[in-house]
């Protein structure tokens, strides 16, 4: 599924990956560097392409990456603003509020249990591109247009790609559930050891797939099975 392959992974990256306050610049541009790799990984052929565009320009932006470019006003002096406590606050609840549906996913309870799960279907449901006709060529033509497109109008002040980062990380867990037949809310797992929410590839998983955990995990396993039989396994 197109879908999955470009959005799928979006949201791990947001429960994973924290943007703390922090009054040492490089230290946010360090922590911002997960969501723009995620970012760049969305095609250009996706539907979500302009948004998440618009997103890492506004990264770029904050974080100093982008200098000299044309259409930033003239108030705006690059490489010298970094976010600040009530941006980074706001974020860090929408996060808060996000992880705890993960959590109360990952624990088994039923989807119609979670009941914040509805607002971000609504959210998710604005990101979605809007059709709209329009003459062309003498013809009568639909037109999508990408609703999600407004975040590229990022201003200092305006702070609006960390909200876009969420929303695309509602979307993005929107769609994963969606996807029933390719496993849904039993593909999302926490590692017991990392503490990270993963994509399992099979809905038995329990232990994500960094070299670190796997060896841990044997490693404990190899320690229980020698207490309890240690003969055979010395
Ligand atoms: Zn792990």
């Amino acid at each position: 599924m197109v879908v999955e392959k470009e959005l799928k992974i979006f949201f791990f990256i947001i429960a994973n990956n924290p943007v703390y306050y922090s009054p040492d610049y490089q230290s946010i541009l360090n922590m911002t560097e997960p969501y723009i790799k995620g970012l760049k990984e969305i095609p250009k052929t996706s539907k979500y392409y302009h948004y998440s565009r618009g997103i890492i320009e506004g990264l770029y932006v904050k974080t100093g990456r982008l200098k000299n470019d044309l259409w930033l006003k003239d108030d705006y002096k690059p490489g010298v603003s970094y976010y600040e406590d009530k941006e980074l606050n706001s974020f860090y609840m929408r996060r808060r509020a996000f992880i705890e549906i993960l959590e109360q996913i990952t624990s088994g309870l039923p989807l119609s249990e979670i009941e914040a799960l509805g607002t971000i279907g609504i959210r998710a449901s604005e990101l979605q591109p809007a059709t709209y006709f329009e003459i062309s060529g003498g013809k009568m033509k639909t037109v999508e247009y990408p609703s999600g497109a407004d975040v590229t109008s990022n201003k200092i002040g305006g702070y609006k790609e960390l909200i876009g980062i969420t929303r695309l990380g509602f979307l993005s867990l929107t769609l994963f559930l969606a996807n029933t037949k390719g496993g849904g809310k039993d593909r999302i797992k926490k590692c017991p050891i990392c503490n990270k929410f993963f994509p399992a590839k099979d809905t038995k998983r329990k232990i994500c797939y960094e070299k670190k955990c796997i060896n841990k995990y044997h490693k404990d396993d190899m320690k229980k099975r020698r207490d309890i039989n240690p003969v055979k396994y010395c």
